[in-house]
């Protein structure tokens, strides 16, 4: 690892073996066990192949610091973050590449509360990493590794306390999992089976080669399961990214919604049943969240884009139901996290208490047409620029919570905002007609490039 950052927006990423390696993550475990100051930890991982490695590294790493640590094997990220708050642990660690391809793998560290670790706590392990401040344990302090059984039922018991079970089991659902071949296989298929669902699955053995499409849930991997649904005749399809902290859905007609129509779903009951409640959501979310907000009396709270953003800011203004574009709903009452099986479960609730077809339910909310595309810019002028566009646009209300976002008064909006880590700009354009879509890309990323042309001159 080169960078003096460890840390991305979730976690510790790389390619085994190149940007990550077992020496290095060893280290790791001696930075993170020195910051939890020889606590109790439950570590778990996915099923990638190199997790098992990477699991003993960190743990040997834990250990030395005198960490009691308690290993609970294969598990999907939101079951540990459940279980490190319910056995009140310190902390833990989840070895998991979440929907990265298979050749990656990473670290994510949890606080006590269930919620990956904010920020600042970050820069302090990476600090005691690279100036090797390690807090070596007595040897009589250096423990074996335990085994924490169980924690998969207990984390499915907990989610079916936030759902209506005796009316979902009257419904029989028929619904088809596609896990990916990731640990969402081990919960959300018994899951079902115990709210009464008959489960039909597809790619559900745990394969860390990811061998019939990739952890990630994005419509174009996800042909095979919607192809299952109409084949079967189910009432509903879902599919998890690798470590199954997110959910995409297709509907009885094989139809694959995105996440930002689901989540928009969940938010419309939520504050039927809940009006002047907080929605948390990042800033790249669709405007559509805010009408239903509008609508149903709620009141939206954007963040910059990243899932610990949505948790930490959740947890500060007590919000109960937060959600991301990509797929990540956050609901409160059950975790501040995102949370795959919960999201599949309250799913089924609106469409067993309502008794509606997942398609019409879906169809009732707003529509708004995407078009996304990229500019190429220099990293090192990427803040110039953004900076130099602000000050052009004067004048325009402009939100710059991350980039900056225009909303306009026809409910259309654009977000330009610069990637972290690629040579580029995104546009994210949304509204009412492809035509209005389509000329909000075209005249932004005409104006950015002018501004990038202009700069570039300069030096
Ligand atoms: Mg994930």
């Amino acid at each position: 690892m080169q960078s003096k950052r460890l840390f991305g927006t979730n976690g510790i990423r790389g390619v085994i073996n190149a940007d990550l390696t077992s020496e290095c993550v060893m280290k790791l475990g001696v930075a993170i066990g020195t910051f939890f100051k020889g606590g109790q930890i439950l570590v778990g991982r996915d099923g990638r192949t190199s997790s098992p490695m990477f699991v003993h590294s960190i743990t040997g790493g834990l250990i030395s610091t005198g960490c009691t640590i308690y290993d609970v094997g294969l598990v999907p990220t939101p079951a540990i973050q459940y279980a490190v708050k319910r056995y009140q642990m310190d902390g833990g660690i989840m070895v998991t590449a979440s929907h990265n391809p298979p050749q990656y793998n990473g670290i994510k560290v949890i606080a006590d509360d269930g919620i990956e670790l904010p920020r600042e706590y970050e820069i302090e392990i990476e600090n005691i990493f690279y100036h090797e401040k390690f807090q070596w344990a007595e040897w009589e302090q250096v423990e074996k590794v335990h085994h924490l059984f169980g924690i998969l039922s207990t984390y499915t018991e907990a989610i079916k306390q936030h759902v209506d079970i005796r009316t979902i089991r009257k419904k029989c659902f028929h619904v088809v999992v596609d896990p990916g071949n990731g640990v969402g296989g081990l919960t959300a298929p018994y899951l079902l089976r115990e709210m009464g669902c008959n489960v039909t699955t597809i790619n559900a053995n745990v394969d860390g080669t990811f061998p019939r499409r990739s952890p990630e849930p994005k419509l174009e991997n996800l042909i095979e399961l919607s192809l299952a649904v109409r084949a079967v005749k189910a009432d509903m399809g879902v599919a998890y990214d690798g470590d199954a902290d997110r959910s995409i859905f297709v509907d009885e007609k094989g139809k694959i919604h995105w996440g930002d129509r689901t989540f928009a779903l969940i938010e419309k009951f939520f504050l039927m049943k809940h009006p002047g409640e907080n929605i948390v959501t990042p800033i790249s979310s669709s405007g559509l969240i805010e009408e239903i907000a509008e609508k149903y009396s709620g009141k939206v709270v954007w963040t910059k884009v990243g899932s610990i953003i949505v948790s930490r800011m959740m947890k500060k203004i007590d919000a109960k139901l937060g959600g991301e574009e990509n797929g990540g709903v956050f609901y409160a009452p059950h975790q501040s996290v995102r949370d795959g099986a919960m999201t599949t479960a309250l799913i089924l609730n609106i469409m067993a208490k309502n008794r509606r077809k997942l398609s019409e339910l879906l169809s009732e909310l707003p529509k708004y047409y995407i078009e996304k595309e990229e500019l190429e810019c220099p990293h090192e002028l990427k803040v110039k620029v953004l900076e130099e566009f602000i000050d052009q646009i004067k004048g325009i209300i402009i939100d710059t919570i991350d980039g900056a976002k225009i909303r306009f008064q026809d409910k259309s909006s654009i977000l330009i905002r610069p990637s972290g880590t690629e040579p580029i700009f995104r546009f994210y354009s949304e509204g009412k007609t492809r035509k209005r879509v389509v000329q909000l890309v075209k005249e932004y990323k005409t104006k950015l490039d002018e501004i990038i042309r202009k700069l570039q001159n300069r030096q």
